[in-house]
């Protein structure tokens, strides 16, 4: 594990809530589904804008109303399904795969069992399938009927964990899943949730991956990349130009 930073990181944590709760107001509720149905939701929404994947999803939950149908339907025309998504080929087997697994062992795609596996052991049994990674076993876990303790660290969280400094620029989703994890102990699936919400939110409005507009950060004042911007030191494009080791 390739932990940057562990000083204050608790605090800090529960400093950039806070200030982008300020900044943001409170986080939304989130549509809550069955895990079956998070776990499809997030295996199509990869590098797709929400709006985008939500319509998908629904259209596949129209024309496949059962997730045994889903399972058993030809993965072109899955595709043809989903076909706005990026990389609606890829995702089409990925479901095929995934869903024929678990069709295998949970033929009433349950997976509530999930719940009393304990995270960890939830994250692995859903990351031996296809297409799902730990941003898609994360927001399984946490975003459906289960509210798990998992946070989900999207392509935007990545980018702020990584300017802000509390992870290294090259590190994975991984990694700062393991970090955030082991910053916030004690945190509910709740928190988490509001977490990312907020992040992303930031990530969306502000911090963009082109440009970030730290003047208007709720959380420019510990960002180690504002810092480092203010100071000339390097433009704040992609990564974070303070945290490069
Ligand atoms: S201060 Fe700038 S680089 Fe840091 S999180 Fe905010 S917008 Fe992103």
């Amino acid at each position: 594990m390739q932990m940057a930073f562990s000083f204050g990181a608790a605090e800090d944590m529960a400093w950039v809530r806070d200030r982008l709760r300020s900044g943001f107001g409170p986080a939304g509720p989130i549509h809550v589904r069955p895990p079956i149905g998070q776990l499809v939701k997030s295996m199509i929404s990869g590098r797709t804008r929400d709006e985008v994947s939500l319509g998908a999803y629904l259209r596949l939950v129209a024309a496949y109303p059962d997730w045994s149908g889903l399972a058993l339907a030809p993965a072109a025309d899955i595709e043809a399904v989903i076909g706005d998504v990026t990389f609606p080929d890829v995702k089409a087997q990925h479901l095929c795969t995934a869903l024929a697994d678990i069709a295998s062992s949970r033929p009433d795609f349950d997976l509530t069992f999930l719940g009393s596996l304990g995270v960890a052991r939830a994250l692995a049994w859903l990351e031996r399938l296809p297409g799902v990674g730990r941003k898609v076993s994360a927001s399984t876990l946490n975003f459906s009927t289960l509210h798990m303790p998992a946070f989900v660290v999207d392509t935007h969280i990545l980018r702020i964990l990584r300017r802000f400094g509390f992870v290294r620029c090259k590190a994975d989703t991984r990694t700062a899943y393991d970090w955030t994890m082991a910053a916030v102990p004690g945190w509910s699936a709740a928190d988490l949730a509001e977490l990312h919400v907020l992040m992303k939110r930031l990530g969306q409005t502000i911090c963009h991956a082109d440009c970030a507009e730290c003047r208007n950060c709720p959380i420019r004042q510990r960002c180690r990349a504002a810092a480092a911007f203010r100071q000339n030191e390097a433009p704040v494009l992609n990564g974070n130009p303070a945290n490069s080791a």
